[in-house]
């Protein structure tokens, strides 16, 4: 086999080799090498090599077998091939890409790229949010929250008029929650569906460990949290002031910032049922981006995201809400 690949142009070579796809999905899938079926985890399936699928000998259904099954690759008719090119573009573009860039770089159309880039986006989603942020004696936690709106100007006549309504009833904007947590330097984000106390104190008790230092704008809905997990809470009050010493949420708010540009450079058009997996992108990005002490090269990157493709699926049909027009390619 030949080395692996760190840059672009070496894992689109490299991953034009179907043996190659073949032993990259074994090492992450499997870390001690042994293939196991995905429906009864029997062990060494035969391999056949040329149908490219394995064969189980156990007596079930679906004997045969390709190492997309249980992954966010399932069912899907585009190849590993065009698959790993396709995440190692997503995941290592430093501000986003289109469809389009990514339907002509790896030959498929742009449809199939729009569904393979939700697809990949859903398999980003909450790396890591096993253990909550924050405790005692750690550095603070930034905690803010900011609406996105659609853009009108990229709209089409028939969707501007249904935005004018929407406006009307202040549903037109999707908010988004962020913490960052400044001893890790790590993200959360994520949609939520109001800004109610109780929705944003939630997320607060789901993320953070008591006692921790958290810091916040004056929004009054970040008020009263529960005195028995005894948080620390500073506000900066941004009519005055945006930064008073250490107390401060411009971390976050440049998250914020790096979100939006990507919204508004790369994805055109962002239907807010979509929104969730685009936030799951950006926070990918910012928590996996190079620094002096975490020096990730594109391949560490891709690496981290590819750990996280197994048992996660996303069908086309859970993704517009149809059960038809499934891509071809
Ligand atoms: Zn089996």
């Amino acid at each position: 086999m030949a080395s692996e690949p760190k840059t672009l142009l070496e894992a689109i070579q490299y991953f034009s080799d179907a043996e190659n796809c073949r032993q990259f999905m074994i090492s992450i899938r499997w870390p001690d090498g042994i293939v196991k079926c995905p429906y009864c985890g029997k062990e060494n399936p035969a391999w056949m090599p040329k149908a490219k699928l394995y064969f189980c000998s156990a007596k079930h259904e679906k004997q045969k077998f390709s190492l997309k099954v249980g992954t966010i690759f399932e069912e899907s008719p585009i190849r590993l091939e065009k698959w790993l090119p396709a995440a190692w573009l997503i995941v290592n573009c430093k501000n986003g890409i289109s469809s389009y860039e990514v339907a002509r770089a790896i030959g498929v159309t742009q449809k199939s790229a729009w569904f393979m880039m939700h697809r990949l986006r859903e398999a980003l989603a909450g790396a890591g949010i096993t253990v909550k942020m924050g405790g005692p004696d750690r550095e603070p936690i930034e905690i803010d929250e900011t609406g996105v709106g659609p853009l009108p100007h990229r709209m089409h006549r028939s969707r501007r008029l249904k935005l004018q309504t929407a406006i009307t009833q202040r549903t037109h904007k999707v908010q988004v929650m962020g913490m960052l947590d400044r001893e890790t330097r790590q993200v959360r984000a994520q949609v939520i569906p109001n800004v109610k106390r109780e929705t944003l104190q939630n997320v607060i008790l789901n993320h953070i460990e008591g006692g921790a230092t958290i810091y916040t704008d004056q929004f009054n809905a970040y008020d009263r949290l529960p005195a028995a997990k005894e948080f620390i809470h500073e506000t900066v009050n941004h009519m005055q002031e945006y930064v008073r010493g250490q107390v401060h949420t411009q971390g976050i708010e440049n998250f914020w910032s790096l979100l939006k540009r990507t919204l508004r450079g790369t994805y055109v058009a962002v239907e807010p049922f979509h929104l969730e997996r685009y936030v799951a992108e950006q926070v990918f990005r910012f928590n996996n981006h190079a620094t002096k002490e975490n020096p990730l090269n594109d391949s560490d990157r891709f690496i981290v995201a590819m750990m996280q493709v197994v048992g996660k699926r996303l069908t086309y049909a859970e993704l517009t809400g149809k059960q038809s027009e499934r891509p071809a390619n």
